[in-house]
């Protein structure tokens, strides 16, 4: 094929289909006379994952940029605010012990660093001293007021979504504003072109659907990128080793129940367990190393974990799935380029995955070729970029392991040993021993973990960075005094001011939010 790209097919009808369908048809799709087509293809028998409830921040502005109307969204599928993770029992598996990674930058950040402030004088831990959601989370505060429109904030904020709804909200939201054309049939082929592209997807129910481009969303099965083009599996669970995850729905204890506005991973004996409030119910779930314990004791943690807040947990019986961790070794080949959990998949510890296709999606949208020429320029920055971020990610990932002090079981010991550790997080280790991470760290201005995120993790798990004569000016610390005094009174007024999730979600849904 030649000549310009006019027709986008997506085969697969889950976040990551629907996302990259909506994505692309709201940059090309809206003028009629264009000339321009997107198509999603989707099974109607396999079903989606329906896992997969933490978001981004980035989710805000992907939202906005596709016209939907935020109060629709957090109706529509039970979304509730998150701003941050809680990681209990990671860095100990002392009762009560625990860090918040939170969505706002610490205090001052980008002039000041208060880090080796906080390391030399402060006995509050760090998300506390440097930023006020630490303290909004302890008490399940919104991150906004009823009068804040739609998608501003008073603190940054993601959303925890019902991955099932969130497809069908999608789905109809695609299909009637933005022109993505819906077609249900499973795809059985492949027509090849001479040159190695894809002509068409042949489908049992439809026919041939032919195109210029195809995205690969079909989930695990990995259809294309996979089994027709046969693109490796980079598998990476030498690094880490999560493999199978239980996953469970379960109602709050009362109508009234705190909505918890941050992500909770309580680290188990090998693995942990996420813990995500929506408006309507939680969604929990223990993701494990099947190598260091076997499915019932598996079980056993999760039902032990869910014991306080829900009844009759002996007679739950959670979902398995099985996780594949890695990646492909390249994610475009030829037309085709794989979106989502056909691209590979890490377990779900920051919520990366669903930020992944929010990020390919966009560079698929605004590298979109004006020729099939310009296509394989396309695809090898695309792979290379790709390639950059899933080794971010992974590094990013392992941190939260390799600073364990954790000794009660192989899984939490095994974290640590240097042959599991990418070279790239050992040497930055190494070097944060005696500089903390700061904003020279990371060379793309398009990180996807800031070292923002960094200093969170490093100093929220007890990492200790030498002090150095660097930070020790009188001026400095003034600066840094005043700037931890700003953040707490901040906290203070903060939850003094804002209403709790549970308020803020039910006023929401009888009031609306305000559309500028
Ligand atoms: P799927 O949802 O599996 O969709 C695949 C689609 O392909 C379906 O529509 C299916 O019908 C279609 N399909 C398959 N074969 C065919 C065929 N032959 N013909 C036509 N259609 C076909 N991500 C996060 O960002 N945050 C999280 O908190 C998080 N938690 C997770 C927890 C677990 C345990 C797991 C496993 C994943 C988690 N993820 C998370 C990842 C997240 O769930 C996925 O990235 C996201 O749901 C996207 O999935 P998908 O659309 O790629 O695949």
């Amino acid at each position: 094929m030649s000549g310009p790209v006019k027709s986008v097919v997506v085969v697969g009808g889950g976040t990551a289909g629907w996302l990259t369908a909506g994505i692309i048809a709201a940059q090309h799709g809206r003028d009629p006379t264009s000339g321009f087509t997107v198509t999603l293809v989707e099974s109607p028998t396999i079903p989606i994952i329906g896992v997969g409830e933490g978001t981004w921040p980035t989710m805000r502005a992907t939202l906005e940029s596709l016209d939907v109307s935020e109060t629709e969204f957090l109706r529509e599928c039970d979304a509730a605010f998150k701003q941050g993770a809680k990681f209990v029992n990671w860095a100990t598996n002392k009762p009560g012990e625990g860090y918040y990674h939170p969505l706002v930058l610490p205090e001052a950040y980008l002039d000041l660093n208060l880090a080796p402030a906080w390391q030399s004088s402060f006995a509050t831990p760090f998300a506390y001293a440097v930023s006020a959601q630490a303290d909004i989370c302890d008490q399940h505060r919104a991150p906004k007021q009823i009068t804040t429109p739609e998608y501003a904030a008073v603190q940054n904020y993601a959303y925890h979504l019902d991955a099932g709804k969130f497809a069908g909200f999608l789905q109809r939201h695609c299909t009637r504003n933005l022109g993505v054309r819906h077609v249900l049939a499973d795809v059985t082929g492949i027509e090849a072109a001479e040159n190695g592209d894809i002509a068409a997807v042949a489908t049992k129910q439809e026919g041939s659907i032919a195109g210029d481009l195809f995205v690969d969303c079909t989930g695990f099965r990995s259809l294309l990128i996979g089994e027709h083009f046969k693109v490796p599996f980079h598998a990476l669970n030498d690094i880490l080793f999560i493999d199978t995850a239980l996953a469970i729905q379960v109602p709050y204890d009362s109508d009234e129940a705190p909505i918890a506005s941050h992500t909770i991973s309580t680290g188990q004996s090998a693995g942990w367990i996420w813990d995500i409030g929506l408006w309507t119910r939680r969604g929990v779930g223990h993701v494990y190393s099947s190598r260091h314990i076997s499915e019932d004791q598996a079980l056993r943690e999760l039902r032990a974990y869910l014991r306080p807040t829900v009844p009759g947990v002996d007679r739950l019986e959670p979902r398995k799935i099985g996780i594949r961790s890695g990646r492909r070794e390249t994610f475009w080949v030829n037309n085709c380029v794989a979106v989502g959990l056909s691209s590979g998949f890490l377990e779900p510890l920051e919520s990366s995955a669903i930020v992944l296709v929010e990020l390919y999606a966009q560079m698929i949208a605004q590298q979109m070729p004006q020729d099939r020429s310009a296509m394989e320029i396309i695809a090898r920055r695309f792979n290379d970029k790709f390639r950059y971020r899933w080794d971010r990610v992974v590094d990013f990932l392992k941190l939260h392991y390799v600073l364990s002090r954790r000794t009660d079981s192989a899984f939490w010991i095994e974290n640590r040993l240097p042959e599991t550790v990418p070279e790239s997080l050992r040497e930055l280790l190494e070097l944060w021993r005696y500089q903390g991470p700061w904003h020279n760290d990371f060379d793309r201005v398009d990180e996807v973990f800031p070292s923002a995120s960094y200093q969170y993790v490093l100093y929220g798990m007890g990492f200790e960075t030498k002090p150095s004569a660097r930070w020790g000016s009188k001026q400095y610390r003034n600066d840094a005094r005043q700037a931890f005094a700003r953040n707490a009174d901040r906290a203070d007024r903060l939850v003094g001011a804002l209403p709790t999730n549970r308020e803020l979600l039910r006023r929401i849904r009888e009031f609306g939010l305000q559309r500028i």
